[in-house]
């Protein structure tokens, strides 16, 4: 294993706290420069994310860790794939979750480690995919596998039970936001076995601004009011849309692991991220701040949320007020919550 990890000398990088949406404080990845090049990417080469540190070695074991988040953990080049499998075998080895993000169909070569992942509920996959249109695909990730290509990978994988979704992040206002199109593309993905749909707006580097497909419709890139208008209303039919097919707009934590005195506050502090987004995507900045500052809080906590609930201490956690207090006592106590069936979040 040892030397594995020194042929692939894996880049190790940390947050100061948890990702939310990928669920991973560590991320780890194989090259320097994410080697498909979209045209749309702010984090193509390393060092472009910002808080994310360098460590030196793995994190302790059982941790999450992000592959692919920053560049893409499978080369297009076979003669690269070797580091992926590398990097799986080690955190295989070590007992690690693992959430990839990934555009590549070679994925499919490391079904059997993804299994193994699997079986234990330590793994998510998801595929990025903006668009079904193939030429829209080739004009800004014209490296990548065709969309269908990454759909056929996408059901591969489900049907041997490994938990997919897509990401459609970023969703590019004038340019992959046809509701139609976006509507096509979430159904098609949910039939080939999508567990969950991500999405997000763009905030454009300025080189995709001066490309080609980018030319017709610049003029909305100049008007901020504008362009927050747009992406407002594709909020708006996105959440519709992903209610009314029953798909999550979340990533569902990795195992929760073994029922220490943390499994509780893993899947208190899961449901406190996904309300604090969805006030977020409501725009509710302010109860959006509230509920993630409470889910750092308890998702950071050394002892037991449980017993801290059973001897009414919550109100002594800083940032936790009456509201979050009850959300808290309701998932504890009787594993749903109010909040969560209003804003239709599933537990
Ligand atoms: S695959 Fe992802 S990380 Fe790589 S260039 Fe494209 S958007 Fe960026």
């Amino acid at each position: 294993m040892q030397n594995r990890m020194q042929i692939v000398s894996p880049f190790v990088m940390s947050l100061n706290r948890i990702d939310h949406w990928y669920w991973c404080r560590y991320f780890i990845d194989v090259y320097p420069e994410c080697p498909y090049r979209c045209s749309y990417c702010n984090t193509i080469r390393m060092g472009s994310v910002r808080g994310l540190n360098y460590i030196r070695g793995l994190p302790k074991g059982g941790s999450t860790i992000g592959l692919g988040l920053v560049s893409d953990l499978y080369h297009p080049e076979p003669k690269h794939n070797r580091a992926a499998r590398s990097v799986l075998e080690i955190l295989l080895g070590r007992n690690h979750q693992v959430s990839i993000q990934t555009k590549s169909t070679t994925i499919e070569r490391d079904l059997d480690l993804l299994r193994q992942f699997a079986a234990t509920g330590s793994l998510r996959v998801t595929f990025s995919v903006l668009t079904l249109d193939p030429r829209i695909a080739a004009n800004i990730e014209g490296q990548a596998p065709a969309p269908e290509q990454r759909l056929n990978t996408l059901s591969i994988l489900s049907e041997a039970g490994i938990p997919a979704g897509i990401a459609i992040t970023p969703i590019v206002p004038s340019l992959t936001d046809n509701r139609q199109e976006l509507a096509r593309l979430v159904r098609e993905a949910k039939r080939r076995g999508a567990r969950w749909v991500l999405f997000s707006g763009y905030t454009p580097v300025s080189s995709f601004l001066q490309e080609p497909p980018m030319h017709r419709v610049r003029a909305l890139y100049d008007n901020q009011k504008r362009l927050d208008n747009r992406y407002r209303e594709i909020k708006r039919f996105m959440i519709d849309l992903l209610r009314e097919e029953e798909i999550p707009l979340r990533i569902p934590r990795p195992n929760p692991g073994p029922p220490d005195q943390r499994y509780h506050a893993r899947i208190v502090s899961e449901q406190l991220f996904n309300i604090a987004y969805y006030h977020e995507l409501l725009e509710s900045p302010i109860e959006s701040a509230r509920f993630r500052r409470a889910a750092h809080q308890i998702n950071d906590l050394d002892s037991s949320i449980k017993s801290i609930v059973f001897r009414k201490k919550l109100g002594y956690i800083k940032g936790i007020n009456p509201e979050i207090e009850k959300v808290i006592e309701d998932i504890v106590m009787n594993g749903s919550c109010t909040l969560c069936e209003n804003l239709k979040i599933k537990l």
